[in-house]
């Protein structure tokens, strides 16, 4: 069999090592020169909306899937008819624009912080009269890791925020003080079984995954996150891997965003679950039967975000993934998994890789 991955970045490389397990090549499109993809199967390195590219991938592959929620859909629907493509795009539009997104959210009854559209100036004043402050102004596309945002504070804050934002369409958000942020994995196969993977805390640092960890010991949260997952899962007639990103504010469970694609927050699933959310993703875009999604121990992982330092390959506990990126910094260059048998432990180990990574990325150790 062979997989066409739209995007050859990490998520595609991760992808790729799972898929020679299961003894599937695959060919990636991107445009990139030297993409971490690269050591996993060909590469076409054209655009993403190249319609040539597309159709030599469509030709050449049993299923096409993408690794990233700003693929063009327009160029997607160009080889909908002649090759299957999971997830549904129509997923994929409904993840690109935030205020489609929270609307669907709505529609399935999945409560979210309150928001409104934001099509000139004047509706800035309306919205923060409406929701209250602080309100966090974000644009509806190609907006991540916390790109294209601007907190409103206080009302004289507007005016920053429609400069810096207003030249796109916009949505403000009510801000939520929240207790911690979740996430949860799940998977849908093409004959319509769902599978979820244990609860995940993730914590942020400038609006970039900094570290997440699994379980998460609140039986209420995972039987309510589950349950919203496969809202979004079955509406959507998906097939594949999804994430869905929530705020926990006391007793409330609050949609942030969903990822029509496998996700940093379960990059633990690795070494840390029966079967990898990557492995999981292409069993299901694949027709095959899905693999089990319990966790084998108390996961940790933390992101390598700007450098790899060298004392973290030296730790005794953690596995090293190294993405092979040129270092910059607020790059995603890797991650460090640990697994423990409790989750006192786990917090050690995760404590001692973070205190690494902090002490060393500040002696500005990078890779190249
Ligand atoms: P996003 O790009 O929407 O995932 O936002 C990146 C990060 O910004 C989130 O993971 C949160 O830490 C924070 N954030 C986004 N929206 C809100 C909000 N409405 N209230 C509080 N924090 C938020």
């Amino acid at each position: 069999m062979r997989i066409g991955i739209i995007g050859a970045g990490q998520l595609g490389q991760m992808l790729g090592l799972a898929a020679r397990n299961l003894d599937v090549d695959c060919c990636f499109l991107d445009p990139s020169i030297s993409p971490p993809a690269a050591n996993c199967g060909e590469v076409i390195q054209r655009p993403f909306d190249d319609a040539d590219a597309l159709a030599e991938m469509a030709a050449s592959c049993d299923v096409i899937t993408y690794e990233f929620e700003n693929v063009p859909v327009a160029a997607l629907e160009t080889i909908a008819g002649s090759v299957p493509i999971y997830p549904p795009p129509d997923a994929l539009r409904h993840a690109q624009d935030r205020l489609d997104e929270k609307q669907l959210f709505d529609r399935l009854e999945i409560p979210v912080p309150g928001y409104r559209a934001i099509g000139s100036r004047e509706d800035l004043d309306e919205a923060a009269t409406a929701l209250g402050l602080p309100m966090v102004v974000k644009t509806r596309r190609l907006g991540y890791d916390g790109k294209g945002q601007y907190v409103v504070r206080e009302a004289a804050d507007a005016d920053g925020a429609w400069s810096a934002l207003g030249n796109q369409s916009l949505i403000a958000e009510q801000w939520v003080s929240f207790d911690y942020e979740v996430s949860v994995i799940g998977v849908r196969d093409r004959s319509g079984e769902i599978a979820v993977y244990p609860l995940t805390q993730n914590s942020h640092e400038h609006g970039i995954l900094r570290s997440s960890r699994s379980p998460v010991d609140e039986s209420v949260l995972i039987d309510r996150a589950g349950d919203y997952a496969r809202r979004l899962l079955e509406h959507l007639d998906y097939v594949g891997v999804l994430a869905l990103e929530l705020f926990v504010d006391g007793d409330r469970l609050l949609a942030n965003e969903f990822a029509p694609r496998v996700h940093n927050s379960g990059h633990w699933t690795i070494e840390g679950a029966a079967t990898s959310q990557f492995e999981n993703h292409l069993r299901a875009v694949l027709a095959l039967p899905l693999g089990a999604t319990n966790g084998v121990g108390h996961a940790g992982m933390v992101n390598l975000i700007g450098g790899i330092p060298s004392a973290v390959r030296d730790l005794e506990h953690g596995v090293v993934h190294d993405y092979g990126k040129t270092a910059r910094p607020g790059r995603k260059l890797g991650h460090v998994t640990v697994v423990a048998d409790s989750a006192s432990k786990r917090d050690t180990l995760l404590a001692v890789v973070e205190k690494t990574v902090t002490q060393s990325t500040s002696t500005t150790e990078t890779t190249a």
